[in-house]
């Protein structure tokens, strides 16, 4: 049997193989510049370059790529072989530093936003050294960052990079003031939890909706859904395992640190969590998952969907994004301590937490804001619209005691001074319950749940750090201009606990009630894509990211006009793609059946004039008016789309998808979904609901 520690990462260029295979000057020298964040000399690169081809070449590789991530929120790569011509005409193969370290691709086909001109279509791509490289399908994979010649970012990672900088910064001021002389940087963690559908690949290639845009756009309720909840955790079905089994030995190759794997909410619908790592680690590594998620299933005849609402009226998938702060030695700064200093530490970073949401509660939403991600948030499986802060009873109560200078412990009859005192211990089991917090505390580190299944996680994490940063810089400034540290630490608590104890909720946030609550407490409540995106280029959002040195002014905007752009062209697709069904495949098919049930009354008639024919004529009447119905909302929906070419500017025609084109989309649907409960099965031109969701 193949032991998992044997082949865990065979596939990376990692720490052990790069000792193994770079002379000690060259290995200190990359990992000292690695460190520091500067670019490497050319010599070195060459060294490197050099060793990872011999590595790569070893392992099978023909092909090396740099990987990026552009704003399709995809991955993309473009393969150079290592061939060279030598004198001879034959081939040696070659990898050189300055292949390594920059690339060069043209960026005409990737959006822009209007940032790159095209009189320089050139984009080059820069290794970020801090991810290994790795094998993938024969190819060297180098991750990269991707810019414009300008040096605007045209990619996800660019930016994600740079707010982890720029947390580093502020956190490392703030861990000075307390006195911690060993730390030389804190980097975020992320941990993100993928959900996913696995469905029958014969069946997803007869529904057109599924293959051109990953969702049913029509699909009528089956007699049983999720209702039972049997599926929650319930035993893995030998196909789903065998495919879990490819799955995890591929992701371990490639050093991905994949753990837990169950069945999740709905039928056909898993989960797949990794150990936690660096973000933009475990942003990559989240890149990969997904891409060979998609691969294995195919191999196993199955197609796995990361939509975030493949099936109406069944739970859609999301993705858990775990997120702390750790230093270089090892410390959680979300663990609450054992000594008052430590305490006081945990306390001021969950206060900048707490402040950071509150105050871009409206870059939260924006950073999950997608047309797919729209199904879900609020409608009673995923966190609503609304940006809240679950804390559990316990430390609520900590905090409120801070705030309201009372005993936590009411025989004890003490107050809590932050820096004097430790805190109560809170069992961190009670925590982790409540799921329908969109931002929960989970006993050492945040949760983030409002994210879509197919999303990437670089976005919310460069908001959320950035956002962190922020305050953490603002708490720096006050404390670094403290004359008594003690007591203005324990000020500042306080004070931030009053100012933002309106975004803690600990209560059912699927319930009606707290939107009500969440109004009065003045939280937004940024309902769909086109009502949250134009918020990310609001004064003080461009005032953060400048601030930051994370995003120009001119980045952000042309990322707005691509966020806003691709919510369009995603609805446009569906839209054009539900027309094209009704009219070729549902329309026809029902016309069939009712000539079928005509031709049965006819023929009933014919033998006798007393013949019942109740069930052929209620049917059909029933039809005829559905098909009537479903004919005009095709026409509306092709009138709503010609419509849709006067709009001008991203921003109102995304208002315009919203209110003209999804609600048509609606209505036809649900005379399509009434047909199917009234035709034939043997009629129907396509797999139902229940063969795609129990046919594996
Ligand atoms: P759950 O109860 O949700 O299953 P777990 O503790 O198992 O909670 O963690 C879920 C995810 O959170 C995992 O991916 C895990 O690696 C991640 N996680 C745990 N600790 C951290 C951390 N400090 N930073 C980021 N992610 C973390
Ligand atoms: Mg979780």
């Amino acid at each position: 049997m193949k032991l998992i520690s044997d082949y865990f990462g065979c596939m990376v260029f990692d720490d052990t193989v790069m000792k193994s295979m770079l002379s000690e000057d060259v290995y200190n020298t990359l990992k000292r510049t690695v460190k520091d964040g500067r670019s490497l000399n050319l010599s070195v690169a060459n060294a490197v370059a050099s060793a990872m081809k011999d590595w790569a070449i070893s392992l099978g590789a023909t092909h090396f790529t740099h990987w990026f991530q552009p704003m399709t929120g995809i991955t993309a790569e473009k393969h150079d072989s290592f061939i060279s011509p030598d004198k001879d005409g034959r081939v040696i193969m070659e990898f050189s530093g300055k292949e390594l370290i920059r690339g060069e691709t043209d960026a005409s086909s990737f959006p822009s936003g209007g940032l790159r001109a095209t009189f320089e279509a050139r984009g080059y791509t820069a290794w970020d050294a801090t991810s290994y490289a790795f094998i993938k399908d024969k190819v060297l994979c180098i991750p990269t960052a991707f810019c414009s010649y300008s040096g605007d970012a045209l990619d996800k990672k660019t930016p994600l990079l740079r707010s982890m900088e720029a947390i580093n910064r502020q956190a490392m001021r703030v861990l000075k003031l307390f006195g911690n002389e060993d730390v030389t940087s804190v980097k975020t963690t992320v941990g993100p939890e993928q959900e996913y559908f696995l469905i029958d690949k014969e069946m997803f290639t007869k529904r057109k909706d599924l293959v051109y845009t990953g969702r049913t756009l029509f699909g009528a309720a089956p007699p049983k859904s999720q209702e039972l909840e049997g599926h929650y955790y319930g035993v893995i079905k030998p196909r789903v395992q065998a495919f879990m089994n490819d799955l995890n030995e591929e992701l371990w190759k490639l050093g991905v640190l994949a753990k837990t794997e169950h069945n999740e909410a709905a039928p056909a619908q898993h989960e797949l969590a990794p150990i936690f790592a660096t973000t933009n680690i475990a942003a990559d590594h989240n890149q990969l998952t997904m891409e060979i998620m998609q691969k294995i299933a195919k191999k196993h005849d199955m197609v796995c969907l990361l939509h975030e609402k493949p099936f109406k009226g069944v739970n859609g998938s999301g993705k858990h994004n775990n997120w702390s702060l750790s230093t270089n030695t090892g410390v959680n700064l979300l663990e609450p301590g054992d000594t008052p200093a430590e305490n006081a530490q945990f306390l001021l970073f969950l206060c900048a937490v707490l402040k950071a949401v509150d105050d871009y509660q409206d870059l939260l939403r924006v950073s999950v804001a997608t047309a797919g991600n729209d199904h879900r948030l609020g409608a009673h499986e995923a966190p609503p619209a609304v940006v809240s802060i679950f804390l559990g009873t316990e430390l609520t109560e900590i905090l409120e005691a801070i705030e309201k200078d009372v005993p936590y412990d009411v025989k004890e009859k003490e107050l809590l001074r932050v820096g004097v005192h430790t805190m109560p211990k809170f069992p961190k089991d009670t925590t982790d319950r409540n799921r329908t917090s969109p931002f929960a505390f989970t006993g050492n580190k945040f949760e983030f749940r409002m994210l879509g299944s197919s999303a990437s996680v670089s976005d919310p994490n460069t908001i959320l750090n950035t956002a962190v940063a922020e305050i953490l810089k603002q708490f720096a400034d006050e404390l670094e201009a403290a004359n008594d540290f003690e007591n203005a630490i324990h000020a500042l608590i306080k004070r931030v606990i009053t100012q933002h104890k309106r975004i803690v909720f600990n209560g059912n946030g699927y319930d009606d009630a707290w939107l009500a609550e969440a109004k009065k407490r003045g939280l937004l409540n940024l309902k769909k894509t086109p009502d949250a995106l134009p918020h990310f280029v609001d004064e003080k959002n461009v005032t953060l990211f400048t601030a930051h040195k994370v995003y120009t002014e001119r980045e952000m905007r042309s990322r707005l006009e691509i966020l806003l752009q691709s919510y369009c062209n995603l609805i446009n697709i569906e839209a054009q793609t539900m027309v094209e069904m009704a009219k070729k495949e549902i329309l026809p098919a029902v016309s069939q059946y009712s000539k079928q049930l005509s031709d049965t009354v006819l023929s009933k008639k014919a033998v006798s004039n007393g013949f019942d024919c109740t069930y052929e004529t209620d049917t059909l009447t029933e039809i005829v008016q559905l098909t009537a119905s479903a004919h005009a909302n095709v026409k509306a929906l092709e009138k709503a789309l010609v419509g849709a070419k006067k709009s001008v500017g991203a921003q109102t025609l995304s208002v315009y998808y919203r209110d003209k084109i999804l609600p048509v989309m609606e209505k036809l649907r649900a005379d399509a979904d009434a047909l199917e409960g009234l035709v034939s099965a043997e009629y129907w031109p396509m797999p139902t609901y229940g063969d795609l969701l129990f046919g594996i």
